[in-house]
């Protein structure tokens, strides 16, 4: 592809990229940006299918025989009010792309779009998955259950993910865990109401609580391993009703996020027994609902290091760097990276100048448009030169 025809790619990524800015939607309703990502595909002669509702994926068929890469991104938006001062600024109240899924829609829209006229270049193929709802309740498994990892069945998955905590242009890799698991529970307290002056015929719930939320966090500090990373936090504490009642009942709820998923499924049992021992001792019982939500992302080690060296061999790349360690949110590219080797990368977004650039999900989240070609140009390195060495 010659130069000018990048440049005007690059030029058309801002572009999308803005317009989505400025008309986010929320998980499964990207009606419009689906419809934008639809059309430029089929405009672009790419093979379009719709998968789980707002879903797209675009297949490139290599003019060569290879394996298949998915190259994902998300395309939802989060129910926040934007104050980033940017002039393409969100249009919907409350709603605002403060994750950068509008910058992952437009770069690999721009990778599929260019690679489109390159097949003959292309051995195997390239599936382009454009995902709903990463930020809940999850469009990637739903794409899976509807088939997207087959036909022609899918050898390796890549994303980027924007990161304002590296500099603009430069690409973080690691191999092994890149992002947590995140469950969430809930715990009912249940004991006996009764006047608050007469504390011995009732069976308080609130005093039974703060044992609990204080018990609880010795599973990571005195349960686990010191090596491995788990994080129980305590998010809502809800009971009683004024000062001169007991309260019957309490509810506590929270999050635990952990990279090891066979420690990760130990924690409801430690939770149920610490507060089911806890409620014994005070006469008061419990009930404990626990949702599994993202798995943890693991890079695959092949996978992320022929990635990495691409990625370093890619023009529009200032740095590639590798991450010192995991990052403890979550991320639904788990359920691909669960069923094929998946690798995560990370895009820096880091406006220059700003010492401390908003994070992601800030409602001040603004990012710097000139590295969104390097992420343009990782797809495509990708798409041209991976499937031929997986
Ligand atoms: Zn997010
Ligand atoms: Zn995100």
């Amino acid at each position: 592809m010659s130069a000018p025809d990048l440049e005007r790619i690059n030029d058309q990524v801002i572009g999308w990229r803005r317009s989505i800015h400025a008309h986010p939607e929320l998980g499964f309703q990207e009606h419009a940006t689906s419809e934008l990502v639809e059309r430029e595909l089929t405009r672009a002669g790419v093979a379009t299918q719709r998968v789980a509702r707002t879903g797209i994926v675009g297949l490139i068929e290599g003019a060569r025989p290879g394996k298949t890469l998915a190259l994902r991104a998300d395309m939802d938006a989060l129910p926040l009010q934007e104050r980033s001062g940017e002039p393409f600024a969100s249009v919907v109240p409350d709603i605002m792309h403060a994750c950068g899924h509008d910058a992952h829609t437009a770069m690999l829209l721009g990778a599929a779009v260019s690679l489109a006229p390159q097949r003959s270049q292309i051995a195997g193929n390239i599936k382009f998955i454009f995902q709903p709802a990463e930020e809940g309740p999850g469009g990637a498994k739903p794409m899976i259950e509807a088939g997207v990892l087959e036909n022609p069945h899918v050898d390796a998955a890549v994303m980027i993910h924007v990161l304002p905590l590296l500099p603009a242009g430069v690409i973080g890799w690691r191999t092994g865990p890149m992002m947590a698991s995140a469950d969430e529970f809930r715990l009912e307290i249940l004991g006996r109401g009764g006047h608050a002056a007469s504390p011995h015929l009732g069976v308080d719930t609130i005093p039974v609580a703060a044992e609990i939320v204080s018990a609880l966090q010795r599973i990571a500090s005195r349960e686990i391993d010191p090596l491995e990373s788990v994080v129980l936090s305590i998010g809502t504490i809800k009971g009683g009703y004024r000062t001169n009642i007991i309260a019957d009942k309490t509810e506590i709820a929270g999050t635990v996020r952990c990279f090891n998923e066979s420690l990760r499924a130990t924690i409801p049992d430690r939770i149920a027994r610490i507060a089911r021992g806890i409620c014994d001792a005070h006469g008061a019982r419990c009930e404990l609902s626990y949702e599994l939500g993202y798995p943890s992302v693991c890079n695959d080690t092949r996978l992320a290091n022929l990635v990495a060296d691409i990625a370093r061999q890619t023009g529009e790349v200032r740095e590639v760097v590798e991450l010192p360690a995991p990052r403890m949110g979550a991320e639904d590219f788990a359920f691909f990276a669960q069923l094929v080797p998946g690798c995560m990368l990370r895009l820096g977004v880091a406006p220059p100048g700003l010492e401390d650039p908003p994070m992601l999900h800030s409602p001040e989240f603004r990012l710097e448009e000139s590295s969104l070609r390097a992420g343009v140009a990782v797809f495509r390195e990708l798409a041209l030169r991976l499937p031929s060495v997986l």
